[in-house]
């Protein structure tokens, strides 16, 4: 089995393992996210002290975004708008890069959280799905027909506007450029700012917050399953651990919807259908293996390519 770093960068920590899958994920370490240049020397650091005991093969980097893909662009393998402060435009692909002579495969955190999940937790078989990360922010990812959405970017399905609940609700929401997004409302980050708390962790399970917080995630997943057609919404993320606030979800997301989609697992099964990521905390860390993977892959085929004869002749 080739043995893989990989690495998921979210706003509050940052995960790096090494292995080759869920079943194998050694030295899981929690990384603080602080400033980029002393969270990925934390990062190199770990990268460095995994390589003197173990030979990898390649590196996959899950992070938050928004990110530049595509792979022409003078920009590619730079986390872009975000309002994080030091992460705007900074290359977190070059800085790998530049330390490390190995392929890297590099996506969005939920991206690389949907491919996990597919390969080995509660997206196996399904082609179409959606990972949902409920988070120090709110993203997506989504699969169809058994690929990984991208298009002219990548979903960014945490910014879809809302509308705000005013009758209960005056919190202004804390993106830095929609006031009513997902995100804006119902991350992490907008608990704790709406509630006063140091992190949605403090507030108990019967406490108000968390009626609001289901209300806008119902609205949210309800736009996502009416747009996309999912097969399976899994959603993960640090809010996600209160594991009262999915039953909660589900309800909203059957308000919103109204009885208007007769599909079965709707109807019927709805805990089936809205689940909680099959790894549990590791979706991230193992779809970061599939993207060191991959990114493996590809680096074979090239060198194929540059030296098969038919190059030269
Ligand atoms: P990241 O965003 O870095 O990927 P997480 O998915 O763990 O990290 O999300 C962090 C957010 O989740 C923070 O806002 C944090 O306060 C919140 N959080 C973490 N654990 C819990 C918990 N057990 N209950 C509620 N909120 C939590
Ligand atoms: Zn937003």
């Amino acid at each position: 089995m080739n043995q893989y770093i990989g690495i998921e960068g979210g706003g509050t920590k940052f995960i790096c393992a090494h292995g080759s899958g869920p079943h194998d994920l050694q030295d899981r370490t929690v990384i603080h996210t602080q400033s980029p240049d002393q969270t990925m020397k934390e990062v190199a650091d770990y990268i460095r002290a995994t390589q003197k005991k173990s030979l990898i093969k390649a590196i996959g980097l899950a992070v938050f975004g928004p990110l530049d893909l595509d792979p022409v662009s003078p920009m590619y393998g730079y986390i872009t708008t975000t309002p994080k402060p030091g992460w705007k435009n900074f290359n977190i692909v070059g800085v790998l890069k530049q330390a490390f002579k190995l392929p890297i495969g590099f996506d969005t955190d939920v991206n690389g959280a949907a491919l996990g999940e597919y390969q080995w937790g509660a997206a196996q078989g399904l082609n179409d799905f959606i990972y949902l990360t409920v988070g120090t922010g709110i993203g997506g990812g989504l699969m169809i027909n058994g690929r990984i959405v991208h298009g002219a970017m990548h979903p960014e399905m945490g910014h879809i506007i809302i509308p705000r609940d005013t009758s209960r609700d005056s919190f202004a929401g804390c993106c830095h450029f929609h006031s009513t997004c997902l995100e804006s409302l119902a991350s992490g980050t907008a608990m704790s700012s709406r509630w006063c708390v140091k992190s949605p962790f403090d507030l108990p399970s019967d406490h108000e917050a968390w009626d609001l917080e289901a209300h806008y995630l119902g609205i949210g997943i309800a736009n996502h399953i009416l747009s996309f057609s999912p097969q399976r919404i899994i959603i993960g993320g640090g809010v996600m651990q209160q594991t009262h606030l999915l039953p909660k979800i589900r309800r909203e997301v059957l308000k919103c919807l109204n009885g208007y989609l007769k599909f079965e697992k709707i109807v019927n099964r709805l805990d089936e259908y809205i689940v909680k990521p099959g790894l549990g905390e590791n979706s991230g860390i193992c779809g970061a293996m599939v993207l060191a993977e991959q990114s493996l892959v590809r680096s074979v085929k090239v060198r194929e390519v540059e030296f098969s004869p038919e190059v030269y002749a």
